[in-house]
């Protein structure tokens, strides 16, 4: 591990190697910070101070949001990568008695949206997942849709709504049928999760004229963890033919630290064979997996009430998707649709093989016939209000530096809670 003035412990998925950025809220003010060890570095500080001569990079760093950064491209990224590796490390050009400047201990700093989303997508490119969601919405028919293993199937969410981790989520009502009854307007009985990662794009592409496949990493800038809420019941009514609606667009949760794909590169990896071979446009000539471990915890009002800790329900893994990154990149504009500068792309549920590798609770309790049982004594079908859900995901292999994700955390709040102000 390479060696920072900034104390890294032992096991800290925030090494020199990562640096993350996020934003905090400060006194002053939204300043954009990089996480390392249990520190934030105060990029916007260490602007102010003059650390970063170069107008363009200097400027974005002073910027609120991550947006103007993502809009300077790759080799600007690159470059602040380094800059930022030189500052923070063993030979670090701060004098050693300005350091405590520039550091924010990150238990105690309020972290916000590090980015503003432009535009939201969200993919369905887990097989296992797909395939599990046929099973159970279209029992007795073939579980996979002909045009799944052709294209990345997606839709266009609701960009507005993504929130950063430890936001709360409301319960949300929608019209709801059951059976043959008559539809009602209710809270939703079925409040589900959804394990996925989302990549931000940087610099866009000109309206008309797509990314090719082997240009896509150009436009990525990094990822973070996102849990997609769902309610099932709603979205099992509105659904068709036009797709995910109300059932999905009420809260999207993501992490607050961007990780970058070139802290990423130590650990990218094939992706599963494709059968058949996709189109030309969705060839890629290199891997586009990267092998992220991830873990799904819950933590139940009376785990919370009893001190009790979270408990793993799943534990998935992000190189188990079938479509890659550039490839649902390349498709979202092989129409000629541009990207920007901080539109979110979510892969979809990540679920493995194994069932206790699900990434939704529809799957892991295949839609409440099998309850889940908690150590303590507790059984959930789906959510329930106090119930506090934490995605986390790291990247770890012998000889390797640790790249974590750190995590995205809500709590299910009820429906008719008293509105403040
Ligand atoms: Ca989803």
């Amino acid at each position: 591990m390479a060696a920072s003035w900034v104390p890294v412990p032992a096991g800290s998925g925030f090494p020199l190697e990562n640096l993350p950025y996020g934003v905090m809220s400060r006194p002053d003010g939204a300043h954009i910070g990089v996480a390392i060890g249990d520190s934030i570095f105060d990029a916007h500080a260490a602007s102010r101070a003059g650390l970063f001569p170069d107008s363009f990079l200097s400027a974005a760093l002073r910027a609120a949001s991550l947006n103007e950064l993502l809009g300077l491209g790759r080799e600007a990224w690159t470059d602040l990568r380094s800059r930022l590796q030189h500052l923070l490390g063993s030979s670090s050009p701060i004098a050693p008695e300005d350091r405590a400047n520039f550091i924010v201990p990150r238990a105690s700093a309020r972290v916000i949206m590090p980015f503003e989303v432009r535009d939201y997508v969200d993919f369905y490119s887990s097989l296992e997942h797909a395939t599990n969601l046929g099973k159970i919405m279209r029992p007795g028919t073939e579980p996979l849709l002909p045009n799944w293993r052709r294209l990345p199937v997606g839709y266009h969410g609701r960009a507005g709504t993504v929130v950063v981790d430890g936001t709360p989520i409301v319960r949300p009502r929608g019209q709801i049928k059951q059976g043959s009854g008559e539809p009602q307007f209710a809270p939703t009985a079925m409040l589900d999760i959804e394990l996925e990662v989302g990549f931000v794009t940087g610099r866009g592409n000109v309206l008309g004229e797509p990314i090719p496949i082997d240009r896509a990493r150009e436009h990525i800038f990094g990822l973070v963890l996102v849990n997609d809420w769902s309610a099932r019941d709603i979205q099992a009514w509105e659904y068709q033919p036009l797709g995910p609606f109300l059932g999905k667009s009420f809260a999207t949760s993501i992490s607050p630290w961007v990780v970058t794909l070139d802290a990423l590169e130590p650990y990218r990896t094939a992706p599963p064979k494709q059968d058949p071979a996709p189109l030309a446009y969705l060839h890629a000539a290199q891997d586009w997996n990267y092998d992220i471990a991830l873990e799904v915890a819950l933590r139940t009002k009376k785990m919370r009430t009893e001190n009790a800790s979270a408990e793993i329900i799943s534990r998935s893994n992000f190189k188990y998707l079938y479509w890659t990154m550039v490839q649902q990149l390349a498709h979202a504009t092989s129409n000629g649709a541009t990207v920007s500068a901080g539109d979110l792309f979510a892969s979809g549920t990540i679920s493995g093989a194994a069932p206790d590798s699900y990434g939704s609770l529809i799957e892991l309790t295949w839609r409440g016939t099998k309850p889940l049982k908690l150590a303590a004594g507790e059984e959930r079908r789906f959510l329930e209000d106090g119930d506090e859900v934490t995605l986390s995901g790291d990247c770890e292999a012998p000889g390797k530096p640790k790249i974590g994700f750190g995590s995205v955390r809500g709590a299910i709040m009820p429906v008719e809670r008293p509105r403040s102000g």
